[in-house]
């Protein structure tokens, strides 16, 4: 892939680690969890302790939501990110929200560990320059008709501002197929770490939007070689105020986390025993 200056696979193999209080991006195995929306205190505190207790690593609530209507429920805005604060507070949790417009880069940075880059503005080039200039790290999910290619260059955009902490998300494509939400592409997990150097994680609420499929993916995106996940929790799935058939409840999460381990025991001695 040509002008991957900085995102580029590097020749000795070396590969980003980005640091969020304490915890290694790309070493240690990360569960973003929570909810797609912050909708309230009540909600978001208590879906939070629910996922930390079932050990995930960081939070996840969207403050402003990209919504296909105008008319659907937008976020909390400023309010949310104060209830996102109170969350972290509580559990000790980073929290990782989505920023959708320019002019709010540089303040909602100053709420969250992680800026959330979504889908719709992948290719959203000034909003990929402030967040380099944000200094913060950006998880940058995949756009939803974008090649390996095109995402790599956005990623490009924010390390040529002067920021290396990149993390990348696949959340699923736009195919034929309308059984599930998307197609979760897992083949770019190990097509990233063949092109790039930098973390890959897998989305695989947004990536099926089909309950009974999330658990299935996330097992086969820790096989296939993910740095992380991150998935939608909801204390009360269905009072949810967005994307309500895609979240987890705290109880199918934890059995999920228990799975993971397992996944992930797997795959560690796999990559430390040679066979046949
Ligand atoms: C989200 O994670 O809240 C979200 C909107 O995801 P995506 O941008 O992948 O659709
Ligand atoms: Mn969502």
């Amino acid at each position: 892939m040509k002008n991957l200056k900085l995102t580029g696979a590097k020749a000795d193999g070396k590969r980003t680690i980005v640091e969020v209080g304490g915890i290694r991006v790309g070493e240690d195995f990360v569960v973003i969890a929570g909810p797609c929306a912050v909708e309230s205190e009540d909600q978001m505190v208590r879906t939070a302790v629910a996922v930390k207790e079932a050990g995930a690593t960081m939070l996840r609530g969207g403050a402003f939501k990209p919504r296909t209507s105008p008319y659907a429920f937008q976020g909390l805005g400023l309010k949310g990110l104060k209830i996102l604060d109170k969350a972290r507070r509580e559990t000790g949790l980073p929290i990782v929200t989505e920023v959708i417009d320019t002019r709010d880069v540089s303040w909602v940075g100053e709420y969250a560990d992680i800026l959330q880059i979504g889908a719709r503005n992948m290719q959203n080039f000034s909003l990929l320059r402030e967040a380099g200039k944000s200094g913060r790290p950006i998880l940058l999910k995949r756009g939803m008709y974008s090649t390996l290619e095109e995402w790599l260059n956005c990623a490009e955009y924010i390390l040529a501002e002067g920021n290396p902490n990149v993390i990348l998300c696949e959340r699923g494509i736009r195919s034929f197929e309308t059984y599930t939400r998307n197609t979760l592409d897992l083949s770019i997990v190990p097509s990233v770490k063949a092109q790039s150097h930098l973390p890959i994680f897998v989305d695989p609420s947004h990536g099926t939007g089909v309950l009974g499929l999330i658990e299935p993916m996330s097992l086969a995106a820790v096989a296939a070689g993910a740095d992380g996940l991150e998935l939608e929790v909801h204390v009360d799935p269905s009072s949810a105020l967005s994307d309500k058939d895609q979240q987890l409840s705290p109880e199918a999460f934890g059995r999920l986390m228990r799975k993971l381990a397992v996944m992930r025991r797997t795959m560690a001695e796999l990559s430390s025993e040679s066979y046949g």
